[in-house]
């Protein structure tokens, strides 16, 4: 059996959250843990969607869960964004990578998606709603775009502090020799 992990969340401006994303090519075990501890970070962390740059993996993985039930768990591997449509729509989002920050985003409502699952069956799906609000955040994680690139200008100066404040950690962070 393959080792349990756990995963801390990489904060902005950790660099992999910039590195655009490596699809996956092995649907095994090692996936298997990948995508059970992803999950794991993800209620941890009170989140509705992770991916994968997040817990530092250059890979194509999302995560994303709405409500929290397990009914609703839903896995996008080797995500692709087919179409998106439907009136844009704007909505406050928050991100795991910007704690403590939130800012409107405009995204289309529907996209349209086709992926595969654990076992690397491929499907296709129009969402809608909060869950294709979800996906398109996350699926930006995996082009390396980040909820600072999408906010207002006005937005950015708002949370300029904050985003000042991620910053030095991250450099505080960097110079700690690691144990
Ligand atoms: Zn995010």
């Amino acid at each position: 059996m393959a080792p349990e992990l756990h995963f801390e969340l990489s904060l902005y401006p950790d660099p992999v959250l910039r590195k655009p994303a490596q699809p996956v090519a092995a649907f095994d075990e090692e996936l298997r843990a990948i995508v059970a501890a992803m999950f794991e970070r993800m209620y941890a962390s009170k989140g509705v969607g992770l991916a994968a740059p997040q817990v530092g993996l250059k890979t194509r993985i999302l995560v994303v869960n709405p409500s929290g039930e397990a009914k609703d768990e839903l896995l996008l591997v080797n995500p692709k964004i087919l179409a998106r449509s439907g009136p844009p729509t704007v909505f406050e989002e928050g991100c795991l990578s910007f704690p403590g920050i939130y800012a409107e985003v405009e995204r289309p409502e529907l996209c349209q998606v086709q992926a595969c699952r654990l076992d690397g069956t491929p499907f296709e799906e129009t969402f809608s709603g909060f869950v294709s609000r979800i996906v398109q955040h996350e699926y930006d994680h995996l082009e390396g775009v980040l909820l600072v690139d999408r906010m207002s200008p006005a937005d950015r100066l708002r949370h300029k502090a904050a985003l000042e404040d991620l910053v030095a950690r991250h450099k505080r962070r960097a110079a700690t020799p690691a144990r």
